[in-house]
């Protein structure tokens, strides 16, 4: 970890695998998702629209290669130097017969100055077939994976609909870093309503996977969402029965948001890259939390945080291993 930074950043990870800057460019695959085709479930993550996380130019109707093309224009006037990674973000992106994958995968890393794949999926899926797949294809081109893990509290997966447990997420991650693919679980920090878990409960579970990073966003409520009917529900509750607003479902301020974030970023492994700490979905889709600040402005705010609160990423992790460690003396001894 960079010394002079209070938490491992994304970039240093980068840094391990590229002597120059690398971009993520999302591409739209047109892959669809098995928690809403009924597969494993219909209408999706209580908190999903995909159409949140759809920049201007990723566009389904555009092949891959202009896909890639346009967004590679939009940031070559700013790093005429830079290289990229194609980022399959839009729903889940393994979730196609191998032949498909290999076709768009493959297209993506044809395009000039494309040097990698992100590769965001559910843990549900990802076939021992793909792995092995994606392993040859890691030879030759850096390749991640990308998992939704979401929370480590299986109750807090059911009552947004995940549709898949957290066991699986470890599987899944198990599997593909024994063939030598990168990890970054993706986590929603603010759903702990839903569940038991706390930020230092998801971080300290976090921390004993094998995953290289994490992505991390707060709670949103997007229109048109499951979650947002129940916020509008929990809205006017709160408006006409005041007095039990205090247990029922609410969002993360910024505030306590930056505060659950210190807790979960001086619980997890230090070596664990920070890809994000936030997450800015289009003014028009969010319903709440609506904090009116930028991530970049937020980033300076928690680093400034983290600074007047002594805190740094790690700080109680190793804590965290002797209570573990003497524990499971103790039980031994008890035998
Ligand atoms: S969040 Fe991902 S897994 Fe859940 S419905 Fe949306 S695309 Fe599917």
């Amino acid at each position: 970890m960079n010394v002079q930074a209070p938490y491992r950043k994304y970039a240093d990870l980068l840094a391990e695998y590229f002597p120059y800057k690398v971009q993520k460019l999302p591409v739209d695959g047109g892959f669809t998702c098995p928690n809403r085709d009924g597969t494993k479930g219909r209408g999706g993550c209580s908190y999903c629209l995909n159409s949140s996380f759809h920049p201007a130019y990723g566009q389904s109707s555009l092949s891959i290669t202009e896909q890639l093309e346009k967004g590679k224009r939009f940031f070559a006037g700013h790093y005429p130097n830079m290289k990229y990674l194609a980022y399959f973000q839009s729903f889940t992106n393994t979730y196609a017969p191998l032949t498909e994958l290999k076709r768009k995968y493959e297209e993506a890393l044809q395009v000039p100055d494309v040097v990698g794949l992100v590769i965001s999926t559910r843990p549900d899926c990802l076939s021992d077939e793909v792995l092995h797949y994606l392993k040859q294809l890691h030879t030759s081109s850096f390749v991640i994976l990308e998992i939704g893990v979401e929370s480590c509290d299986d109750q807090i997966l059911k009552a947004v609909n995940r549709c898949h447990t957290f066991s699986e997420s470890e599987d899944a991650i198990e599997r593909a870093t024994v063939v030598g693919i990168p990890v970054c679980a993706h986590v929603i920090l603010g759903l702990s309503h839903f569940g038991t878990y706390t930020a230092r409960e998801e971080a300290q579970c976090l921390s004993k996977m094998p995953i290289s990073s994490v992505k991390i966003h707060q709670l949103q409520i997007l229109r048109g969402t499951k979650l947002a009917h129940l916020y509008d529900e929990t809205m006017r509750q709160q408006t006409s029965e005041p007095m039990i607003s205090q247990q029922i479902f609410s969002c993360l301020s910024l505030s306590k948001y930056i505060d659950e974030l210190g807790v979960f970023i001086s619980h997890l492994r230090p070596d664990i890259a920070i890809e994000r700490l936030v997450s800015q979905s289009p003014s028009e889709l969010l319903i709440a939390p609506r904090w009116g600040m930028k991530p970049e402005a937020f980033q300076l705010c928690f680093e400034k945080y983290l600074t007047e609160n002594g805190l740094f990423q790690g700080k109680f992790y190793d804590s965290f291993l002797r209570n573990v460690a003497n524990k499971r003396t103790s039980n031994d001894i008890q035998y």
